[in-house]
């Protein structure tokens, strides 16, 4: 089972009925990342009074709140949160402060799940719109990738495997991730994850296979340019045919197993983008995500994980031209933090996490002032055997070296 949410003061969660799919915020379907309503009377985008309302309720909350902002979030959320960063840092930020009752986190929905199993029973997290789901997530459902794990059983090759989850996915993927001897991975440790996950089954020259999950591009990029396999190494297994696509002799060939799963944001750049860019900015440095897909990592000059992108360009040489292929509200900020640099965005068209930008100053004022009036809005709860078992996976991460 998922994460469930709760939206009103009463002490019982209701269970949520699965439903077919639903249009973007509209109708309840909690089991998914997206497709899900908020509750309540939000106050106009237009009220003029919005930030002073914020603030207000911002100070009556004090030491009690803890608001998160993930990189990819609108100027008018980051104003307000305590801290930023990326979805584990954020997740790691909230489990440093047990003093704080709410964490208010300002992402989507699979990372206030994180929040939830990395945070104390105590602590309540809540998610401003609970519409802002993940795109990637939503690819691999739970039973999907457990009826998948049947083919890789049937194939025989279920034993030499090891599943590697990416942050992006749900709680329920996590957990099973934990179940079968896994590791979740952020972009920034995918290497480290993916050889570790080699050693468990024999190292990467021998018969042992990871599943990654459930990017495909990050999986992919990692394992051609970190590892050194060969492209004709890795598979994609496709949950919308039958055995994925894949004969019993491509899995048993195969050394990476990558779930058909992207961005929605990262899968847009192409490397007709970093050509264009190449030609109408000479000398620039480009700098993607490793959510890209291969022929733009490949075509870049540099790939990292956000935190990286965000290092990098502090760090690069005043005067320096640079072209940033991740989502548009971080790249903004970039080059207003830098003025001394050029950035540009790499596409030549808007890229923003739409679900991630369904979280406004609306969603953010409705549910710190429900808390200050004690009414506890969209709680993020995780099912308790769910959460065991994703902060197995969790933990392992954290064991890999370099945490
Ligand atoms: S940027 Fe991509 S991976 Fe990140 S939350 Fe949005 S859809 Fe998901």
């Amino acid at each position: 089972m998922s994460a469930i949410v709760e939206s009103s003061t009463a002490g019982s969660f209701d269970e949520p009925a699965p439903s077919a799919l639903l249009l973007l915020g509209q109708g309840r379907d909690l089991f998914s990342e997206r497709g899900v309503e908020c509750i309540g009377a939000l106050p106009a985008a237009s009220d003029p009074d919005l930030v002073e309302r914020a603030r207000g309720a911002r100070a009556a909350l004090g030491e009690r709140a803890f608001i998160l902002g993930h990189h990819y979030q609108r100027d008018e959320i980051i104003q307000f949160a305590d801290v930023s960063g990326d979805s584990f840092k954020l997740a790691r930020d909230a489990a440093a402060r047990p003093d704080a009752e709410f964490i208010i986190f300002c992402g989507v929905h699979f990372m206030a799940e994180s929040a939830d199993i990395l945070t104390s029973d105590r602590q309540r997290v809540i998610l401003p719109d609970l519409a802002a789901g993940c795109s990637m997530a939503d690819m691999a459902a739970i039973n999907q990738v457990e009826d998948a794990w049947d083919v890789l059983t049937d194939a025989g090759v279920a034993d030499k495997t090891i599943p590697v989850t990416y942050m992006n996915s749900t709680a329920a993927i996590k957990a099973f991730t934990g179940r079968h001897g896994g590791t979740v991975c952020t972009s920034s440790n995918a290497e480290v994850a993916m050889r570790w996950a080699f050693d468990q089954v024999g190292g990467r020259d021998g018969t042992g296979k990871v599943l990654f999950l459930p990017d495909q591009h990050l999986g992919r990029n990692t394992a051609v340019l970190s590892l050194g396999l060969s492209l004709d190494e890795c598979v994609v297994f496709d949950p919308h045919r039958p055995d994925g696509g894949l004969s019993r002799e491509q899995l048993t060939a195969a050394r990476v197993i990558l779930w058909r799963g992207h961005c929605s944001v990262h899968g847009r750049f192409s490397a007709r983008n970093v050509s264009d860019i190449r030609e109408r900015v000479p000398g620039v440095r480009v700098l993607v995500h490793p959510e890209c897909k291969h022929e733009v990592v490949t075509a870049a000059d540099e790939v990292g994980s956000t935190e990286y992108i965000v290092r990098a360009l502090a760090a690069a040489e005043p005067g320096s031209a640079w072209a940033i292929g991740t989502e548009l509200n971080l790249v903004r900020r970039l080059a207003a933090k830098n003025p001394d640099k050029t950035v540009h965005y790499l596409d030549s068209t808007v890229c923003f996490c739409s679900t991630m930008n369904r979280i406004d100053l609306p969603h953010l004022v409705w549910v710190m002032e429900s808390l200050v009036e004690g009414h506890v809005v969209n709680q993020i709860v995780v099912d308790p055997d769910e959460a065991h078992w994703a902060r197995v996976a969790l933990d392992q991460m954290l064991a890999l070296p370099g945490y």
